[in-house]
């Protein structure tokens, strides 16, 4: 029997490792501190109390014979699909609750659904990228390009006639570099994918915090993407569900390629592959799209934001180049003194024992850049704020 060799193209990845390895080292060296982390891409905010209550009511639910659920249907709870395809049609989109796939979070589906393409497809992937998207595709044995984005392009590539590739990732909000796309720049990616016959996986695990009002939520408020477009969302970072699990996809019944019905080929894959995701989380998911839900969500995104704010506060002070943290929970900013990401870091937690998370670990053009994440605490975020300032001011 011969495995799936193309384990043996995964890279160990020593992103996190190294950041741990490394703030041990210090810890141990300088016991008793406290380190600023900056770093983390988890929540911080418990659940809020819409979705609290409602996973206490399905728990209770559990204990009756009358209002016992057994095995949820595999593509999801109707009522939830409902109402997410509801959250949708308030922002103009038109999407069925059939087009609506509740999932046990993005990055299960990420992986899963490449199932959709078969092998040895070539996938484009704009880098700096979240990790899984390269190594779902090298276990997939696909074939990867990767599209380096940077300063110039504000990290917003946009296609170039000359590539050829069966499936394309897009991250708006963007994870690492917090950048979103415009209505405009989608539109091009959209036509794109129309005429070359690609497929657009779409990841807007962030849009819960797109501010700008003219800046698309959904790929699905661009013309012309229900004919390309798959849509993979997470309630992790929108409702604090990172450890509760849930999130969703959407694949319109009108995505076809080769006569075939995506659509209809995902229906196949769930019920062959899943047994749906849980009752009580699915109904604790369901509370969020309420409207005391909404606000109770929006209450702990502008925790984050105020984070954010702080942050962007203290680098327009040094006049250091940033994107994102606008519209997303991440910073990245350009390394002061064309230091590398590493030198970076070694040097805030030398100096100033904040810690974040250098931008190499996203893909080479991430050397040179450096990711704040939004998701700590609002004393540890001031802290480190007025830390950089003050250190950074005096060193450059
Ligand atoms: N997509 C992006 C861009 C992410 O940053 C993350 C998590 O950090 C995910 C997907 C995964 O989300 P989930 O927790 O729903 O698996």
């Amino acid at each position: 029997m011969i495995p799936n060799m193309n384990y043996k193209n995964l890279k160990d990845s020593y992103l996190f490792y190294n950041i741990a390895q490394k703030t041990k080292a210090y810890l141990e060296e300088h016991p008793g501190t406290h380190l600023y982390k900056m770093g983390i891409g988890d929540v911080s905010l418990p659940l809020c109390d819409a979705v609290i209550q409602a996973l206490h009511r399905a728990v209770d639910d559990q204990a009756v014979q009358t209002t016992f659920h057994g095995y949820m249907p595999e593509c999801g709870d109707p009522a939830l699909r409902n109402v997410i395809a509801s959250y949708y049609r308030r922002r103009g989109v038109n999407i069925s609750p059939e087009e609506v796939f509740v999932s046990s979070g993005a990055s299960d589906e990420l992986g899963d659904i490449l199932d959709l393409f078969g092998n040895h497809k070539t996938v484009l992937i704009m880098e700096p990228a979240y990790p899984a998207y390269v190594d779902a595709n090298l276990i997939a044995g696909n074939q990867i390009i990767h599209m380096p984005a940077g300063k110039e392009n504000g990290f917003l590539p946009l296609p170039a006639e000359t590539i050829q590739t069966d499936i394309i990732y897009i991250c708006s909000p963007n994870n690492p570099t917090g950048a979103v796309f415009q209505r405009e720049q989608l539109q091009a990616w959209i036509e794109y994918a129309n005429k070359t016959e690609a497929i657009i996986l779409f990841d807007a695990a962030y849009e819960a915090f797109i501010e700008d009002e003219n800046i698309p939520h959904s790929i699905y408020e661009i013309p012309g993407a229900e004919n390309c477009a798959i849509e993979i969302c997470s309630l992790s970072k929108t409702a604090g569900f990172t450890g509760t699990r849930c999130g969703y996809t959407i694949i319109p019944e009108k995505l076809i390629r080769n006569d075939m019905n995506l659509h209809d080929m995902w229906v196949r894959n769930r019920t062959t592959k899943t047994n749906g995701v849980s009752y009580i989380i699915q109904k604790g998911a369901a509370a969020i799209f309420t409207e005391e839900g909404q606000k109770q969500i929006h209450e702990n995104i502008k925790i984050y934001k105020q984070n954010a704010a702080c942050l962007m506060e203290a680098l327009d002070q040094l006049g250091i180049w940033y994107c994102g943290g606008k519209n997303a929970p991440y910073i990245w900013m350009k390394c002061p003194g064309n230091m590398g990401s590493w030198e970076f870091f070694d040097y805030l937690l030398e100096k100033i024992q904040v810690v974040g998370t250098p931008g190499e670990g996203f893909g080479k053009c991430g050397e040179g850049y450096f990711r704040f994440s939004t998701f700590g605490s609002p004393e540890d975020t001031k802290e480190a704020a007025k830390r950089l300032v003050k250190q950074l001011a005096e060193d450059f």
